[in-house]
Formats: C-alpha cells, sequence, structure tokens
C-alpha cells in the first residue's frame, strides 16, 4: 500500500499492514529549515518556500502525510487581522481584535484572493502534482478557534458566560470560513482535512462542547467532502466521546489523555491520531523513550502515530524520526493492550 492509501484505508476503518504515522498540523522545526533552505517567517506566505518545507515531512521524516500549513493566522490575516508573521524561531500571531461583536463581522466574498490564502492553495497543488501517493493534508481553523483570534480569546469566553445566544450566531457565522477555506483546499488536492478547532478543557467545559460545538462540528463533518482530521490540545477525556458523535473520522489529541482512555471511549466511532509527548519526550527525551510512546499508543489502538500538536521549532530531528522508525517497525506480534 502507498502512505496515502494506508492513511485513507485507516481514517475508512479499512485494514492496513502498519499503523499511519503522520502531523495532522505543523512538524516543523529549524533544523528543517536550514535542511531544505526554506525558513520562517517566509514559507508562512510564499508557496515555493512553504513546498520545499513542508515536503521535509517526507523527504526527511518519512511520514505518510504532508501538512503545510505552518502557522494559525492564513483565514485572519485573509479576513484583515493584523499580523505578526514572526521570525525563524517564532509562530506567527494576530494583533489585536479585528471585531466586538456579531454585527461587526464581514466575511468578504473574495478572503480566499489575499496573498496568504493563495499561497497554501498553491502549495497544496504543486504537492499533490509531486506526490500522489502521499497523504497531503490541508488545515483549516474552525469557528471556535477563529472567535478567539477576530474578537480575543478573553472577550469571546466571556460571551460564552454573559450571551450565549450571541455565541451562537458567530460561530454559525464563521463556520462559512472554515468551509470555503477547507473545500478550497480540496479543490486544490488536498486529500484530508485537519480542522483545529482549540475547545480545550481550560478554555471550553465539557457542557460548553456539548452545547456549542456538537451541532457545529456536526455540520462540518457534512459540509466538508473529505475525511476530516479534528486537532484539538490538551487534555480532552472529558469530552472525547462528544467528539466521537460528530462523524468527523479521526481526532488528534494530546498525550495528557491516556491513548489506552482514549480507545476505551472512542471505540470504532472515531479513528484516533498522535498522542506523542512533544514538550517532555519530543523535545527533551531520547529516542528509547519516543520508541516507547510510540508503542504504547499503538498497542493501545492509535491508529495514526505522530507528536500530538504542532511541535516545537527547536525540537531534534532525531526524535521526530523515531516516530517514523518504531511505527513501522512495530511488530505484528505485539499484544494489544485492550
Ligand atoms: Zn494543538
Amino acid at each position: 500500500m502507498t502512505p496515502l492509501e494506508i492513511i485513507l484505508n485507516t481514517l475508512s476503518g479499512g485494514k492496513t499492514p502498519r499503523p499511519g504515522v503522520l502531523n495532522p498540523v505543523s512538524s516543523t522545526t529549524v533544523q528543517q529549515m536550514e535542511m531544505t533552505d526554506s525558513y520562517f517567517p517566509e514559507a508562512h506566505t510564499d508557496p515555493e518556500k512553504m513546498f520545499e518545507l513542508s515536503r521535509a515531512n517526507y523527504e526527511i521524516l518519512e511520514y505518510d502525510g504532508i501538512m503545510p500549513v505552518f502557522s494559525v493566522v492564513i483565514e485572519a490575516a485573509s479576513l484583515g487581522c493584523k499580523i505578526d508573521w514572526g521570525k525563524i524561531d517564532t509562530m506567527p500571531r494576530v494583533i489585536g481584535k479585528l471585531w466586538k461583536d456579531y454585527r461587526d463581522i464581514v466575511i468578504n466574498d473574495d478572503f480566499l484572493e489575499s496573498q496568504p490564502a493563495r499561497a497554501v492553495l498553491k502549495c497544496i497543488t504543486m504537492l499533490k502534482n509531486r506526490y500522489p501517493d502521499v497523504a497531503i493534508i490541508g488545515k483549516v481553523f474552525g469557528p471556535w478557534t477563529l472567535s478567539y483570534e477576530f474578537f480575543g480569546v478573553e472577550d469571546f469566553l466571556i460571551k460564552t458566560i454573559t450571551d450565549p445566544d450571541e455565541v451562537k450566531d458567530i460561530l454559525r457565522k464563521l463556520k462559512s470560513i472554515t468551509i470555503k477555506f477547507a473545500r478550497a483546499q480540496i479543490d486544490a488536492g488536498a486529500d484530508i482535512i485537519t480542522i483545529a478547532d482549540h475547545a480545550t478543557r481550560d478554555l471550553c467545559s465539557p457542557e460548553s462542547y456539548r452545547d456549542f460545538l456538537i451541532p457545529i462540528h456536526s455540520l462540518l463533518a457534512e459540509e466538508i467532502d473529505a475525511p476530516i482530521i479534528l486537532h484539538i490540545c490538551g487534555d480532552t477525556s472529558d469530552r472525547i466521546d462528544y467528539i466521537a458523535r460528530t462523524g468527523m473520522e479521526a481526532f488528534h489529541f494530546e498525550s495528557k489523555v491516556d491513548a489506552c482512555h482514549a480507545v476505551k471511549v472512542a471505540l470504532d466511532r472515531i479513528i484516533l491520531v498522535g498522542n506523542i509527548n512533544n514538550p517532555t519526550t519530543l523535545l527533551f527525551g531520547k529516542k528509547e523513550d519516543v520508541k516507547k510512546e510510540v508503542e504504547y499508543a499503538i498497542d493501545c489502538g492509535v491508529k495514526i502515530i505522530g507528536p500530538e500538536c504542532a511541535v516545537p521549532l527547536n525540537t531534534p530531528l532525531e526524535n521526530l524520526k523515531e516516530i517514523e522508525r518504531a511505527t513501522k517497525n512495530h511488530g505484528s506480534n505485539s499484544k494489544s493492550r485492550i
């Protein structure tokens, strides 16, 4: 099976000769920028540099998928937010707040014509043409995360308590950005779409996830015509059951959730992805530590292995490569823990 077939088969619940390996969010590091001569911040908006840097996912790390959207600001930049594009070793961020309330929201029809969005779309087409047998993964942000960017985290979270109806209206409106950008990425050649929506426990109670986000995420799953990997950082143990009801194909989750616990809750409703710890294991651990976590996750039943979130930009290359080695070498004689 090709890497693409392994990933697509896995996401549709089929059998594969081995677990998949990829990161549905950024795997890039300064070291890979040096190896590909393609650096931040230009690689966020220059399609050629984005292509060179992202294909390190396959050429250097030998993962089954390539994900070229390194930052979290493409939609915000395209809609008019001020952006600090960062430096070689820092990620971009949104400066200030574009809107104060629901009535301020203006979504220009041509936001995909903006330079940052066009760069992503062009890069995806270049990747698909060059790597037809590798999973090309697009990435968009869900309306919960977009609300943080447009309204500011604090102001938006206050609204969830003071004016839940306005929050529902905001999410309904902003979801059109997510759907439009995802569809454009699919048309450009993306095989899979990551939806990152940071409804993490610190910022979104399980009841908020149930009331605000199950309806919206279910709708995204219907409207976006490609397998979806939902990414939510942090401890999500209290909402995996809800996430599994949305109809999305996969959930990319952090090591704060025990892999065996996640698989037990998800059952066969949603495929689990990720789970290798970034701040301790990948950043400071030894290869043996990485291998141990990979084997634990696979034995629990995580089907696609990878870093748990966007990797820190100084993560050692050897540890990122060890995820690939340990996943592909994982013995077929190992016993399942469940
Ligand atoms: Zn994350």
